[in-house]
């Protein structure tokens, strides 16, 4: 999965876009995307700059694209909301494209 673009609701400062930057930053590690800072790290680095309580604030919205769709095997893009999301969605198995996965079981009942 590629991060494609974080669109924060609203203006933010230069020093928020940075904290973004690193609350979303990521790294492979045998093939495996991980966090480049721990929650813990993030916290210890932002929690006492003014603009850390901002960040409850901000709703933001990261873009990925995902390779391949299990059903039609184009690469697509989906919205994550946070880390957790983006953690629990890179370790799915079951990754599928919006239409896919609307009409999935609707393309399966009508082939038989
Ligand atoms: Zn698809």
């Amino acid at each position: 999965m590629k991060q494609l673009a974080l669109i924060p609701n609203k203006t933010i400062s230069k020093k928020e876009i940075k904290m973004l930057e690193d609350y979303w930053a990521i790294e492979e590690n045998n093939r495996i995307e991980i966090f480049v800072l721990t929650n813990n790290e993030f916290l210890k680095k932002y929690i006492d700059t003014g603009y850390f309580s901002n960040l409850r604030n901000i709703e933001i919205l990261a873009i990925y694209q995902v390779e391949e769709c299990n059903v039609c095997l184009n690469s697509f893009n989906i919205v994550i909301n946070d880390r957790a999301h983006l953690e629990s969605y890179s370790q799915s198995k079951n990754k599928c494209c919006r239409v896919c996965g609307h009409f999935q079981s609707s393309i399966e009942n009508s082939k038989q």
